[in-house]
Order: C-alpha cells, then structure tokens, then sequence
C-alpha cells in the first residue's frame, strides 16, 4: 500500500498528526497503524475519566514545567498553543472548559468523547486505519527520493508515535523505541514517571488513605530538587498530586542505586519552640502537634523523633527539640521502588532530543521521518501538559510532513 503520510500509533499524538495531515489534501493516503483493536485507549481513560487536555500557560510556563530541556516544546506549543487546540476541538463537537489552576477538560467531562471525536474527524478528512497490528520494521528510504517501507506499506514520510512504555495494557509498550534504536537513534534509558513511590519504612501504611494538602518532597539533603503540594499515604508507601509530580527524579536515581533517600517537609514554618515554651510549657506537645497535623500522624511523628506523647513543651529537652524539628521539617523516608511502568501515567526518557530538530520534529539521522508525543524524551507533571505536548507535537509533524 501507498502512502503520502503513515502514522505509527494512533494516540492523541497520532491522532492529530492524521488530521492535520490529511486536511492539507495530500497526493496519497494518510494511513495510521495501531498495535491495539481501538485507537486513543489511553486518553479515552486519561484524567480519570474526564481528560485533562491541556492547560492555559504562556510559552515559557509550558518550556518551565518540561524541565531541563523544555524549550524544545516550544515550536510545537506555537504551533498550537492551548487556545488554538481549544478552537480546533469545538469544531469537531467538544467544547471544554478551565478550571481555575488552568486545566483544561472537555465540558462533557467525558474522555471518551474527545478519542470519538478525533476519531471521526479523521476519518471524515479521509485518514484510513489498521488496527490490531504492531508494526515490526522501518526501513529507510534506500535513495533520497526514494519511499520508506514500513511492513507491507511505503510512505513517502512517517511520524513515529508510538508513546513511552508507561501503562502498557492501553498500548504503548515500548516497541517504538526499538524501532527507532534500529534505525540508529539514542534512547534516553526510559523511566516511570507520574507514578507512586514504594517507601522501606512501614508506618506510612498506617496511615493509608490520609492525605497532607501542603507538602515539600526533596531528594534528602538537596532541596532544589523539591516538590511542593498534596501528599497521600499508601499501603505501599506514599502517593497524590506532589508525589506523582516527583517521581520521575526518583525514578531516575533509583536506576542507579538500590534505595533513594528522601524527606518531607511538613511544617513549612521556621519552629518556635522557644515561643511555645513561654505560652503554654505544660501542655503536651502531642496536642499542639495534633492542630497542624492529623492526631493520629502526629502521634507517629512523636514516636519516630523517640518522644513520650505526654511529654510537655517544659520538660522538652535540647536533644528532643531538635530531633522533634528535624521530623517535621526533613522527616526521612526511604524510597524502594516505584508503581512501574504498570501504574505509571508517563515515560521519563525516550528518544534522545539532540536528534530531533525541535521546529520539524524531524529525526536528525533519517530525512522524512518526525516523532511526536511522549516517545521523546519529555515528560510534564500532571494537570494537562503531557497531552498538551501530545497534540501539539502530533500537529507540528502533521502540519510540516512532506508529501
Ligand atoms: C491512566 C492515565 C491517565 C492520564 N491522564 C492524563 C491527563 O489527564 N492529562 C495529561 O496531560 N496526560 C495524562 N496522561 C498521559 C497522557 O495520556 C500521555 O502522555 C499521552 O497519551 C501520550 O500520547 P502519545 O500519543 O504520545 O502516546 P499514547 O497515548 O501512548 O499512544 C501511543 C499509541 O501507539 C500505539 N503503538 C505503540 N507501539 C506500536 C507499534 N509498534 N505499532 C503500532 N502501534 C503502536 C499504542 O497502541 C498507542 O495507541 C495519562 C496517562 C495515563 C496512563
């Protein structure tokens, strides 16, 4: 079969590249190959059912939450920023709405729509499928006018969008980045990120289901890499919005070494215990402790820092005192391991940037061949970014795609 474009992989990346492409009235079909029987299994699920598509950020906002290497993401994020993929979806039937940190859901409240909708404009704007097939070779074209051959297909371009690894029962299992290894390209060694974190100690475990709406989540002893927000305790360990946001920096290390030590900030506030001394030395510090923090946590925190709950602000010694700050404001935990790529919601790593020209998202060893999505080595913190970077890549390479 003869193609102008072929799409590997038809998730929200893929999608857009397909409608994109084929609305500029190609020569040849734009086809999609997915490994899957249904198209967007992952973002018909995302967001817990209702799809944070994206989120309303200024460019450098949007270069900010991808880290270190986020101004890559910028010709992309032009090319469609959020309020133009805001327009291009109430087109197709899925007007959405912001809450006010930003995030953007379609008004449905329905994931599955927005896969539906996609799906069907693509199909409208003439975009052909296969489904239930992983594609198993790419083969470069042999001349530079010449075809690439992927299987039993030649496609004068091909967009790789074949996604991470994390959550592979909806798709992305890794095998895009095999393809793209035989073709030469560098694969930054993939990580689960947005996961949760298996700790050594067992007493969060007594504490499973509670949440902490304020803390701070550092690598021990190097705060700059510190995140700041909801925590929630697991059977396994710990979990919630700062959590997920951190793990892919712990992720990271653990890959090198066994455990990773970290530690949570859960006062924020510089303790005045000479203060409390003076106001009430003969309460007990349990019960002050117990109004910043859940009763039951705060009698953990006393037994971790070895102080009797009864003891009171008077008899408090030095030792105690600075042993009582250091729990609340660096209580040590010990990571062992992740949720895993199984309960992962994104990929940390993935094919290497510097071979990737970020105003084509071509591949810099192969011509006509663009990548897009979280096969790259991107990844954002939860509230809309990802698949923000998902559409707005697949939108680049369907829009600059040579025909
Ligand atoms: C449970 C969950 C909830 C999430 N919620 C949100 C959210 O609310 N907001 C947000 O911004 N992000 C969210 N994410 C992350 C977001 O869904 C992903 O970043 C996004 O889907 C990536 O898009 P993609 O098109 O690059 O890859 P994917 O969506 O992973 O799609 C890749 C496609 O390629 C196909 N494929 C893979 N290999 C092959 C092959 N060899 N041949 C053919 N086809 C292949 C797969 O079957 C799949 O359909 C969530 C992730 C998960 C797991």
């Amino acid at each position: 079969m003869e193609a102008s474009l072929l799409i590997i992989g038809a998730g929200p990346a893929g999608l857009l590249a397909a409608w994109t492409a084929a609305r500029r009235g190609l020569p040849r079909d734009v086809w999609v190959v997915d490994r899957r029987p249904v198209p967007g299994a992952k973002l018909a699920v995302s967001g817990g059912g209702r799809g944070n598509l994206s989120h309303a950020a200024t460019e450098e906002e949007f270069a900010a939450a991808f880290g270190r290497f986020g101004r890559f993401a910028v010709p992309a994020f032009r090319a469609l920023p959020p309020d133009a993929l805001r327009q291009r979806l109430a087109e197709i039937g899925v007007p959405t709405v912001a809450d006010p940190a930003g995030r953007i859901y379609p008004r449905s409240q329905s994931a599955a729509q927005v896969r539906d909708a996609l799906l069907a404009a693509c199909t409208r704007a003439g975009v052909r499928f296969v489904f239930d097939r992983a594609v198993q070779n790419l083969a470069p074209p042999e001349s530079p006018d010449a075809p690439w051959t992927v299987d039993s297909f030649s496609a004068r371009s091909v967009v790789l969008a074949a996604g991470g690894q994390s959550a592979p029962h909806l798709g992305s299992d890794g095998s895009g980045f095999a393809l793209a290894r035989s073709l030469g390209y560098e694969i930054v060694p993939p990580v689960p990120a947005l996961t949760s974190l298996r700790t050594a100690e067992t007493w969060p475990a007594a504490h499973s289901g509670l949440s902490l709406p304020d803390v701070t989540i550092a690598i021990a002893g190097q705060r700059r890499v510190a995140e700041r927000g909801e925590l929630l305790f697991t059977h396994r360990g710990i979990s919630g919005p700062a959590v997920l946001n951190f793990s892919g920096r712990v992720a990271r290390r653990l890959r090198d070494g066994e455990s990773v030590p970290i530690e949570l900030d859960l006062a924020h506030a510089k303790l005045d215990f000479h203060a409390l001394r003076q106001e009430d030395g003969s309460r007990p510090i349990l019960a002050w402790l117990a109004r910043i923090l859940p009763r039951a946590l705060a009698g953990t925190i006393l037994d971790l820092a070895g102080i009797p709950a009864d003891l009171t602000f008077s008899r408090l010694s030095a030792a105690q005192e600075t042993e009582l700050a250091r729990h609340l404001v660096a209580l040590p935990l010990t990571v062992q391991g992740t949720g895993g790529f199984k309960d992962s919601m994104a990929t940390a790593g993935g094919i290497s940037l510097k071979q990737v020209k970020p105003d084509t998202l071509e591949g810099r060893l192969t011509p006509r061949l663009h990548f897009a999505g979280e096969i790259l080595d991107l990844d954002g913190p939860t509230g809309g970014w990802n698949l923000h970077w998902a559409f707005c890549s697949g939108f680049l390479a369907g829009t600059v795609a040579d025909a």
